[in-house]
């Protein structure tokens, strides 16, 4: 009768792995080479067979401030013994106005009202929603188009699977939200190995332009992009284009949403890219480093202007219809209060911004390492892509991340793209070292 996780950890080799159908995952694979993750702590993972492995990933892109902190652990433990659960339905409790006023305060000028969700593909669909109900409450309910972008990735939920672009997310499931339609991607192929910021290319994001006329202003509510695309591969947007979207959309009314899922909380050395880009949209959407990944937690911070239209401009009772049983959950919430204070506290986005050249320094140095064909970075965001295997696309990655691991590296791909962001409290050694493994790793791998 196993009852501790120490206990479940002794035992891992006789669990039974045939229950949990496990996510974005090759379970058949998986379950004949199995890999248990035991514990973490700071920069490093340990599998239950003792295996030691630095962390290149920050878990899921959401360890920004390395594992195992023990003031989080602190508030999580503290929250759950003095409130487990309080609803946020027509009541409130302290901690969920507190970690508002926390992540406000970060917020770009003005985006200071937060809704809070569970996760990063409900803050998508709750900002889509919320763009609806702004328009709805100006009178112009005919405002239903939203316009996302090819290789952008919102999460798995009905509207953040629309809006998004990758098509195995997309075309399996093929119901989805009506009225879409979707920018072209911004990864140019002509500009290879480029360091930062790609070269404006003015013609990118004029195809807003052509899409409103397309379908009319009058019928597009939101624009939703990640300033830099993650899941798809590190895709880091030119210069200017994030502004020029801004511009379109103030043109015509339409709502700018930016998916900050995994650029908030520092990933390029500001709170969020919004900040970093010098862009502010209408709506952001995070979660991931909102918790330190330690409590599923997700926020949309809005602008007094949507939050004010929208809460103002209804009818009598509940404003926005919209909600989820663990809104705000006190235990969440406690861990949003303790990790944004540990940001704060230890100044690690400043440390993030201090290492981003070094790492742009190690990550373009695998340039001549077998198979690359390009390498994106900024901040502490790294991609490298390699040439896919005639006829097994992602297989060559794939080996890459199964020899890393083994060699004790955490990396994550997508396709033939491997995608680096180690917890911001990554040291200058650590930087050097896991370009090292990984280095070594692509020459191992044909
Ligand atoms: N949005 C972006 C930009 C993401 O990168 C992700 C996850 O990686 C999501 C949304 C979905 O978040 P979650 O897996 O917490 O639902």
């Amino acid at each position: 009768d196993i009852r501790t996780p120490e206990e479940l950890v002794a035992a891992a080799g006789d669990l039974d792995l045939s229950h949990f159908w496990m996510p974005f995952t090759n379970n058949r694979f998986f379950k004949a080479n199995p890999r248990l993750l035991a514990s973490a702590k700071d920069m490093h993972y340990e599998t239950t067979d003792g295996h030691k492995v630095l962390d290149g990933t920050a878990g899921l892109w959401c360890v920004n401030a390395g594992h195992g902190r023990a003031p989080v652990a602190a508030a999580i433990a503290a929250a759950a013994q003095t409130l487990d659960f309080a609803p946020t339905f027509q009541l409130g409790h302290p901690m969920a106005f507190k970690a508002a006023t926390a992540l406000a305060a970060i917020m770009p000028a003005g985006l200071d009202r937060i809704f809070f969700t569970d996760s990063g593909s409900e803050s998508a669909d709750t900002a889509l929603k919320m763009a609806l109900a702004y328009h709805h409450a100006r009178g112009e309910a005919q405002r239903f188009r939203l316009i996302g972008r090819q290789r952008g990735y919102h999460g798995t939920n009905f509207g953040g699977m629309s809006v998004g672009g990758i098509g195995g997310n997309r075309r399996r499931h093929v119901s989805q939200v009506w009225g879409v339609d979707h920018l072209a991607h911004t990864h140019g192929d002509a500009v290879r190995f480029q360091r930062g910021m790609q070269p404006s290319n003015g013609n990118l994001a004029d195809e807003l332009e052509e899409l409103v006329q397309l379908h009319g202003p009058e019928t597009i509510a939101a624009v939703i992009v990640e300033p830099v695309a993650g899941s798809t591969g590190v895709l880091v947007p030119p210069q200017g284009y994030l502004q020029r979207l801004r511009d379109i959309t103030r043109k015509y009314g339409i709502l700018l949403i930016f998916d900050e899922v995994i650029t908030g909380f520092g990933r390029l050395g500001t709170p969020t890219a919004a900040e970093y880009f010098g862009v502010t949209p209408d709506i952001l959407t995070m979660a991931k480093g909102l918790t330190n990944g330690s409590v599923p937690m997700g926020a949309v911070a809005a602008s007094r202007e949507v939050h004010d239209t929208v809460v103002n401009g209804s009818p009598a009772g509940i404003e926005f219809f919209h909600g989820y049983t663990y809104s705000g959950h006190p235990v969440a919430a406690a861990a949003a209060v303790a990790t944004l204070g540990l940001y704060a506290d230890e100044g690690i986005f400043a440390h993030a911004a201090g290492l981003a050249k070094v790492w742009e320094e190690a990550a373009h140095s695998l340039r001549d390492c077998p198979n690359v064909i390009d390498i994106r970075n900024i901040g502490l965001v790294a991609g490298i892509e390699l040439a896919a295997r005639d006829g097994a696309p992602g297989a060559r990655a794939m080996e890459a991340f199964h020899r890393a691991f083994d060699a004790g590296l955490l990396i994550r791909v997508t396709a033939d793209i491997i995608a680096l962001s180690p917890p911001l409290i990554v040291s200058e050694s650590q930087i050097h070292e896991m370009f090292g493994k990984l280095a070594e790793v692509l020459r191992q791998t044909a």
